[in-house]
């Protein structure tokens, strides 16, 4: 790990209900009360947004609160959709765009994907852009070129400052959710190509101070491995981090 602040997020994805997501955002906090090293971000359904913010108010939580998709239109008719000014009026800092589950069960094309990020910094959020390959895609050779594909489109139009407010996301499709996590090796690998591609598109200073974090099947016992890695910065937990003790055991291991 370098210099770069860490970043861990938590991604409960369409999982929690008004109860436990509210009793998950106390543990997560109590467990991370003494945390000042690490930034950390919970991502719950849309429907416990205003709760848990209100718990990590009163609770004077670091912890930022963040939503698992946004819609890039300002507002009018667009059913089951939700803005980037709905979001802040509920107090959410940072937006994930591009995760896997929207981009290979939902659907989301790259284009889409890019006009997400650009509509989240131009409101003036945080994004997470979560790139990365399918187990065919590996298996044929293309992990590189999936992935500096998904990074180009996504940040198509993004300038050098608003890459200040993003996180790149490493996030292997056939490691999420399966229990099976990239090695620490190659995983180093791919960030490390993606930091060499925002030299180029961007400066070495900018790719420098970007921070590439890793997720797929991220766990306590598999985390100090991976976060030890010089170009990976943190990870984005899914299953992980719906148990206060496990994810809070990962933000540790930064
Ligand atoms: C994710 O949803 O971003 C993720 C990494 O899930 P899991 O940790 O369960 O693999």
């Amino acid at each position: 790990m370098s210099d770069r602040k860490p970043y861990v997020g938590g991604n409960w994805k369409m999982n929690t209900n008004r109860t436990t997501s509210a009793e998950l955002t106390r543990g997560v906090v109590d467990a991370l009360r003494s945390t000042t090293t690490v930034d950390v971000a919970v991502f719950p359904p849309f429907p416990y947004l205003l709760a848990v913010k209100s718990i990590l108010r009163d609770r004077g939580s670091a912890v930022k609160l963040g939503a698992q998709d946004v819609y890039h239109k300002p507002d009018g008719a667009f059913t089951g959709e939700v803005s980037t000014d709905m979001l802040k009026d509920c107090g959410v800092q940072v937006v994930l765009c591009g995760h896997s589950e929207r981009r290979h069960v939902l659907g989301e094309t790259d284009d889409l994907i890019n006009a997400k990020v650009r509509a989240t910094l131009e409101a003036g959020l945080e994004c997470i852009l979560c790139v990365g390959e399918t187990l065919d895609q590996r298996e044929a050779g293309h992990t590189d070129p999936v992935n500096q594909r998904q990074v180009r489109s996504g940040l198509a139009d993004v300038t050098g400052d608003m890459l200040e407010r993003v996180v790149i996301a490493y996030e292997p499709v056939w490691a999420i959710g399966t229990g099976k996590n990239a090695s620490a090796t190659d995983a180093q690998d791919v960030h490390a190509k993606i930091r060499r591609l925002l030299t180029q598109l961007y400066n070495a200073d900018v790719a420098q101070r970007t921070r590439i974090i890793y997720g797929g099947s991220l766990k306590p016992a598999n985390a100090k491995e991976l976060l030890a890695q010089p170009d990976i910065d943190g990870g984005l937990v899914g299953g992980a981090s719906l148990k206060a003790t496990d994810f809070s055991g990962i933000v540790q291991a930064c």
